[in-house]
């Protein structure tokens, strides 16, 4: 449940000129407001599962999306029930879409493979079919070097961007390789988004090495057995997969209504993975490969 100091999940990845939601639990177009994302950008949306606090947000936001005119199309990504939802709404509420809408419903050996990322999602461990997504990019170019292609002979112009794309060019009969003047690959960003879910080996997996970590955090270690029941994780258990999967930060979230300061659980998560904190509302993270 939303409290005074906390809305229901969302996380909005802001990639280059492309905005990548994971859930959108009710009152997401309110922060959406606030944080400044406007409503016509380049989109995708990645749902988990089914209960209200991550799906009841979207009907609200594509209604006010038709309102201001939206004219990108939109890619909505969910588990079996989300087509239906998405439908069922729109039927009875009528929101008179003005914008190509896709629903796709995903599951765990499905992938979304884009130019310069993708998306895996697998299943997590909840009450009912739940999905953990990975974001990854693709691995990016080497630096190019332009003292070097310079001191090389080359002059600035088309043959700089043969060697930036990995060509080898020739000048004055000298071969002068891409590889002299332009760096090693660069790893991509890793971001792990798992919420509703107890801590599992395939959320692990999937987040082995990630440069962001989000999991659940719902309870402190004294409710364990409440966490259990429901499905969720607590600081502890999710500070232990992150060190496991050698995660460099991690943030808790879905942190349950309870706790009006959750400073016990970050203490317990601090004490086995060192950077943790809590999400709160309209945090912004920067998150950057470590080379
Ligand atoms: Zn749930
Ligand atoms: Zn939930």
């Amino acid at each position: 449940m939303p409290t005074k100091d906390r809305n229901l999940p969302s996380v909005a990845v802001r990639r280059e000129n492309e905005v990548i939601m994971f859930d959108c639990g009710e009152g997401t177009q309110k922060q959406m407001v606030l944080s400044r994302i406007g409503f016509n950008k380049k989109m995708k949306i990645f749902i988990t599962h089914m209960h209200g606090d991550h799906v009841l947000g979207l009907p609200g936001m594509l209604q006010s999306m038709s309102l201001l005119g939206r004219s990108k199309e939109l890619d909505v990504y969910g588990p079996q029930g989300i087509g239906d939802f998405v439908e069922s709404v729109n039927r009875t509420v009528q929101f008179q879409l003005v914008f190509p809408l896709r629903i796709h419903e995903v599951g765990p050996s499905k992938a979304l493979n884009e130019p310069y990322y993708e998306i895996k999602a697998v299943r997590a461990n909840h009450v009912i079919p739940c999905l953990s997504y990975a974001l990854l990019e693709k691995p990016k170019p080497g630096r190019f070097n332009p003292k070097k292609a310079q001191t090389l002979g080359v002059p600035k112009g088309p043959l700089w961007k043969k060697l930036q794309l990995g060509e080898d060019v020739k000048i004055g009969g000298r071969i002068v390789k891409s590889s002299d003047v332009v760096g090693p690959p660069r790893a991509g960003v890793k971001l792990v988004y798992a919420v509703d879910t107890r801590p599992c080996s395939a959320v692990r997996r999937l987040a082995s090495n990630a440069d962001l970590l989000i999991h659940d955090g719902s309870f402190d270690d004294s409710m364990r057995d409440k966490a259990k029941e429901y499905g969720h994780s607590t600081a502890s258990e999710a500070a232990n997969l992150a060190r496991q999967a050698k995660v460099k930060q991690l943030v808790l979230t879905h942190i349950s209504a309870m706790y009006s300061n959750p400073r016990v659980p970050l203490r317990q998560a601090r004490k086995i993975h060192r950077r943790t904190v809590i999400a709160s509302d309209l945090m912004v993270i920067d998150v950057k490969t470590s080379n």
